[in-house]
């Protein structure tokens, strides 16, 4: 298979032989004047070495390489890679009869830049960050469903793909329909609206640092700030909590933490209680010593490095904010999604809020994101989730 070509500039290809997947519009030298935004390219070096096939896009990143071969990019290719990416699911444990809910394709972590599949039951919902990926999504979606067990595939491309690329982004299903929007996370059952929720319907991300809150709830009274579909809230009710409050912005997010928590426990167990509030003003009205673990999980502050400073005073003022009230002898779990923010500059924000609480505060536990978002170590940019566990007396 012959694709148009891109050549670099000389030097350029070093970070390419590192298998960062990643070429820069200021890294090329010449390309066909041909390419169409989306198209398969094979790029080579200043001296005609063939480096590998990539997605081209118009933009600073202007190539996203799938091969540092000369693999032809076919259905072969994707069902080899869909393959290869289920393979570890199974190796990690995560489809199991009570757990259905995983990320099957983790962009680059998954050698697939731009494309995102996450697995409820028998539904794959799939995301195209790339102009790339949304031109294969078909060839995709069928090659999903040759997993074992996957018979639905939704493709939801309105929110991701890059807006100036003037597509027709679509939000639909590619193949079957509505089966369940049911899924089991560590035996628990949550609905995931992947029609009209953020992202793919559910933060599968939070997984494992769930599992440790679960196992600090007992007895506690628990406040879950951003709780979307309130998975932090549904575990913690788990976990033997004295009473937990969830709080977001938006009316349907809690609605759907509503739905998940009655979908688990009986109407006669009324520990929970949810807020359609903005979590500052929750934060400022609510009475000092009331909670003893807070979760504070908010959306990305910093969508990119240019919010970076005002992201960092946000996660400031939040924690703080958790900090000065949270009663004696109390937890805090506190995250950064931002992939903008690393783990440094986050710890240094919610060190300075507590520097500015006085209060003495421990680190019980660095967390990250989980093993079904893995890092390609070629492509440290993958690293986005970051969170502290602060015992605080
Ligand atoms: N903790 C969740 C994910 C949080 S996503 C989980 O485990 O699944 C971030 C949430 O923050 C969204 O639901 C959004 O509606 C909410 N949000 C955004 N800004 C907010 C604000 N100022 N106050 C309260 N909630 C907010």
């Amino acid at each position: 298979m012959t694709y148009k070509t891109v050549t670099l500039k000389r030097g350029k290809e070093e970070s390419l032989q590192r298998m960062h997947p990643w070429v820069f519009s200021g890294a090329i030298a010449s390309a066909d004047d041909s390419i169409e935004e989306g198209d398969l390219v094979t790029v080579y070096s200043h001296d005609g070495t063939l480096i590998g096939n990539g997605h081209s896009q118009i933009g600073s990143i202007a190539v996203r390489m799938l091969t540092f071969d000369d693999t032809a990019i076919d259905e072969a290719f994707y069902s080899q890679r869909l393959n290869d990416a289920y393979q570890m699911r199974l190796a990690l444990g995560l489809q199991r009869e009570d757990n259905n809910a995983f990320r099957l394709v983790h962009g680059e972590g998954d050698f697939l830049p731009g494309l995102v599949v996450d697995i409820y039951g028998p539904t794959a919902v799939m995301q195209a960050h790339s102009p790339g990926m949304h031109f294969a999504r078909n060839i995709i979606a069928h090659a999903l469903t040759r997993l074992p067990g996957i018979h639905n595939v939704y493709y939801k491309s309105e929110t991701t793909l890059p807006y100036k690329a003037h597509l027709d982004p679509v939000n639909d299903y590619i193949v079957g329909g509505m089966e369940t929007d049911e899924a089991l996370e560590n035996g628990l059952r949550f609905h995931v609206d992947w029609l009209k929720g953020q992202k793919t319907g559910f933060f599968v991300d939070q997984r494992e640092n769930r599992s440790l809150l679960e196992h600090y709830s007992h007895g506690r009274r628990v406040l879950n700030m951003f709780c979307y579909t309130g998975g932090f809230s549904v575990y913690a009710l788990r976990g033997g909590a004295q009473l937990v409050h969830s709080v977001d912005s938006s009316a349907k997010a809690v609605r759907l933490t509503d739905d998940n928590v009655s979908l688990n426990y009986a109407t006669s167990d009324n520990r929970h209680q949810s807020f359609a509030e903005d979590a500052f003003k929750f934060l400022d009205n609510m009475d000092k010593d009331a909670y003893d673990l807070i979760i504070l999980d908010p959306p990305a502050f910093a969508k990119h490095k240019s919010a970076l400073r005002n992201a960092l005073v946000g996660y400031r003022r939040l924690n703080a904010k958790a900090l000065e009230k949270i009663a004696p002898g109390s937890i805090l779990f506190t995250f950064s999604c931002s992939q903008a923010v690393n783990k440094e500059q986050f710890r240094l924000a919610v060190f300075s809020a507590a520097a500015q609480t006085r209060r003495k505060v421990r680190i019980l536990h660095q967390l990250t994101q989980p093993a079904d978002h893995p890092i390609n170590i070629y492509h440290p940019e993958g690293e986005y989730l970051k969170g502290l566990v602060l015992y605080v007396e």
